[in-house]
């Protein structure tokens, strides 16, 4: 099945970009102004005013205006990764982009008032408990923190600095210490998330801090058995046409398992090195890092390079298995349209083109 738009998705990285509606502020102090983007989502094209005259075209896999749904992003960004961890392979969704852009509200809204505004860490789980086989199927969930080169725990804010540990075998990459809770139901996903918002809140206070300064990363670990309702209808093809239906006692039990890592990167904006000193030098020093290395790491895997350099920081170590290889990754690009911001505006794009 190919749902990569003509182009083989695994190994590639998949790229949308999404624009927010204007603000209140915007919509007022801006009122006299143009947009800095234009967008042509039927051609998946964006244009990028550079000034009154001219603009610069861009294409992306997926272009998402600002009347865009949640539901139309989570289908186009995310879903098609949801569904290959299902299979069996690992898959990453992350987004990036200006803070204020839209981040947090594309992947991490909850949608209590209103179930439409519900984000892609949500619906990806709905989609998940959907699928699984309670019986056979487990699903446990991580949900970490990434400050300072530092990987901290959302869900319990004690542990601290908690190390990636790559086994030299598989390459799989473990975090040994992070909590990791068996989910039973999507309303104890939720909980989770909002618990692990809170800590993100009382954390970052107590560090002075704000969360557009670190990198959020849900992890969520998928585990199938072979009797789970996906494989207890397995057909193998026969030469004939006519399949082969395998009855339970034919193969051994098989476990499979794989991993759903969705990120809610740091905001990308360039923090200004000479106005800003000591703590706030160091933290866009830490940001710079690890968003340049992810940007080598995208680089590399668009241009089907054998090594991805993800040893560079620890965003790019811990998403070494869920990277390239097999794994499914897209990223969605979040861009606002005022054209105060069009410096930062055209980074991003420049950011997301770069993986493509
Ligand atoms: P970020 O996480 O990138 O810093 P947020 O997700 O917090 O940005 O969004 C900033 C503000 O813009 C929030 O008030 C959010 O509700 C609003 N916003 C972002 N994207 C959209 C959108 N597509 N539609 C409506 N409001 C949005
Ligand atoms: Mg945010």
């Amino acid at each position: 099945k190919d749902d990569s738009g003509g182009q083989s998705f695994p190994g590639r990285v998949r790229v949308a970009v999404r624009l927010r509606p204007r603000n209140a502020e915007e919509q007022i102090a801006d009122a006299d102004f143009a947009d800095c983007v234009e967008l042509l989502p039927e051609l998946k094209r964006l244009k990028l005013r550079k000034n009154n005259w001219d603009c610069e075209t861009y294409q992306f896999d997926e272009v998402l205006t600002e009347t865009a749904s949640q539901k139309r992003v989570y289908e186009v960004v995310a879903k098609p990764v949801v569904e290959s961890v299902l299979e069996g392979y690992n898959g990453t969704v992350m987004a990036y982009g200006q803070t204020g852009t839209g981040k947090t509200f594309t992947l991490g809204r909850i949608g209590e008032e209103d179930c439409a505004d519900r984000g892609i860490m949500v619906r990806a789980m709905e989609d998940i408990l959907a699928d699984i086989s309670p019986e056979h199927d487990t699903v446990t969930v991580s949900y970490l923190q990434l400050y300072m080169e530092s990987v901290q725990d959302l869900l319990a804010p004690e542990r601290d600095n908690i190390p990636i540990v790559e086994d030299p075998k598989t390459g799989d990459v473990s975090l040994p210490g992070a909590t990791l809770v068996e989910l039973k139901d999507q309303q104890n996903f939720v909980q989770l998330l909002q618990t692990g918002e809170n800590n993100r809140i009382a954390s970052n206070t107590k560090m002075n801090t704000e969360s557009s300064r670190s990198h959020a990363l849900l992890l969520v670990h998928v585990k199938r058995s072979a009797k789970s309702k996906q494989e207890k209808d397995l057909v193998i093809p026969q030469e004939n046409g006519n399949g082969v239906q395998l009855s339970k006692g034919h193969r051994a039990p098989t476990i499979r398992k794989s991993k759903l890592l969705i990120v809610d990167l740091a905001g990308s904006e360039r923090v200004d090195k000479s106005g800003s000193e000591g703590h706030q030098l160091e933290e866009a020093k830490a940001i710079n890092l690890s968003l340049t290395a992810l940007g080598k790491c995208i680089n590399a895997l668009a241009e089907s390079s054998p090594h991805v350099p993800t040893r560079d920081s620890k965003l790019t170590r811990l998403l070494r298995d869920s990277f390239g290889g097999t794994a499914r990754t897209s990223l969605i690009i979040t861009i606002g349209p005022s054209p105060r911001h069009r410096a930062e505006t055209a980074s991003t794009i420049l950011f997301g083109q770069r993986a493509m």
